[in-house]
């Protein structure tokens, strides 16, 4: 176990770096980051900064000789780097789980490789895979590039193979992963925490709503049958234990509406989806990433009551500060906002999560609040 007091290192300085920053703080660690931006949700609350960029060997060294433990806040710093804080110190996850998540087709290979039921898919590397024989039956479908997409980014919905084509080569012709385009009946995710002795632990199941493929709300509890939402707690255990995970993951499904459960994609970190938690859970999700990198034993993530959870996107700053009262007025409303200094269209800039003592109540208030602040 490593004791408060200690220092803990963060690759990534976003807004999961400063929630994990914070809750390692409140605990009495220290938490030095490393990021390459002069100001960063993180860096700004922690003890140290290292400003570095995350391949740069000076940096990486500097951290490990700080810290005695590491931990990453996004899944594109290269495996590389945390597999060389590795040798010096504490690591979780570990570099083979990021090299997974960071990249689509390696993990769309394993998780259809581990018996984990995905969307129909096709790995596509040259242009012409894109009308052969496996692709054909995926139209409509989505382009993903395999690196460095996030928030519907790098993705192109296209009809047929002659879209795919133009939309691929606009990507760079980069590696690519073609899905089909699934109907949807409702999107789940699990926040999912196991710790080096292979313990786990399951945050409550969230129901979420993306806009321009953006998360935009998450509904907890989801508004599943019972049933399903066991079977999405089992998966996302099992794709932890799959992948030997050390750390808090994150499992993103759909729900078909035949009722059956696929597997999206997994974030080797805390995810937006998981930010109830923060003020509905026992435990936060970036609590028990303290607690799983420090060795310390997993909290209870057990949910205090219903809660709804909405994104406040740069968009909502054309016109200047929000009006925060709008939120505040709400004393059930918690408001959180992450000190970023400029505000652009589709950048996450904070969220708040609204609790109340039904889901439709806590839906019915956090809608109103969004539809006032728009
Ligand atoms: P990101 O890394 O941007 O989160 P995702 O693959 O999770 O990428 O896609 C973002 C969102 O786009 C999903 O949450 C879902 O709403 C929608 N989406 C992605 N793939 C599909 C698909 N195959 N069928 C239907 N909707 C999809
Ligand atoms: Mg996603």
């Amino acid at each position: 176990m490593i004791p408060p007091g200690a220092t803990l290192g963060l690759l990534g300085g976003g807004q999961l770096g400063r929630m994990f920053t914070m809750a390692a703080q409140r605990m009495g660690y220290r938490v030095a980051v490393l990021d390459p931006g002069l100001h960063s949700p993180a860096g700004d609350v922690a003890d140290e900064h290292i400003l570095a960029d995350y391949d740069d060997p000076e940096g990486l060294a500097h951290l490990a000789r700080s810290c005695a433990a590491a931990t990453t806040e996004f899944e594109n710093v290269p495996a590389e780097a945390l597999r060389f804080l590795a040798q010096y110190c504490v690591v979780s996850p570990a570099a083979d789980s990021v090299a997974v998540a960071q990249d689509r087709i390696r993990e769309k290979e394993f998780l259809a490789g581990a018996g984990f039921e995905v969307t129909p898919f096709a790995v596509i590397r040259e242009g012409t895979e894109l009308e052969g024989f496996g692709a054909g039956m995926l139209y409509p479908g989505i382009l993903k590039v395999s690196r460095f997409g996030y928030d519907g980014k790098g993705q192109a919905s296209v009809a047929g193979p002659a879209e795919a084509l133009r939309a691929w080569r606009a990507m760079g012709g980069e590696p690519c992963v073609l899905e089909k385009r699934m109907s949807l009946a409702a999107e789940v995710s699990v926040v999912v925490a196991r710790d080096f002795a292979g313990r786990v632990c399951t945050f409550p199941v969230a129901e979420n709503q993306h806009r321009h493929g953006i998360l935009d709300v998450s509904i907890v509890p989801a508004r599943v049958p019972e049933t399903l939402a066991e079977q999405a707690r089992s998966v996302a255990v099992a794709v932890a234990q799959a992948l030997d995970y050390r750390g808090v993951l994150c499992v993103e499904m759909f729900v078909l509406g035949d009722g059956r459960l696929l597997v999206n994609e997994i974030a080797p970190r805390p995810h937006n989806s998981g930010h109830y938690t923060l003020d509905a859970c026992v435990t936060s999700q970036f609590e028990q990433q303290v607690r799983v990198l420090a060795g310390l034993p997993l909290g209870d993530p057990g949910l205090h009551c219903p809660a709804v959870m909405v994104n406040l996107l740069g968009d909502l700053w054309a016109h200047g500060e929000p009006d925060w009262r709008l939120v505040l007025e709400h004393p059930r409303a918690k408001l959180h906002l992450y000190g970023k200094r400029e505000a652009r269209p589709r950048r996450k800039m904070g969220h708040y999560t609204v609790l109340a003592d039904s889901v439709e109540a806590a839906l019915s208030t956090a809608l109103a609040i969004k539809e006032r602040l728009e």
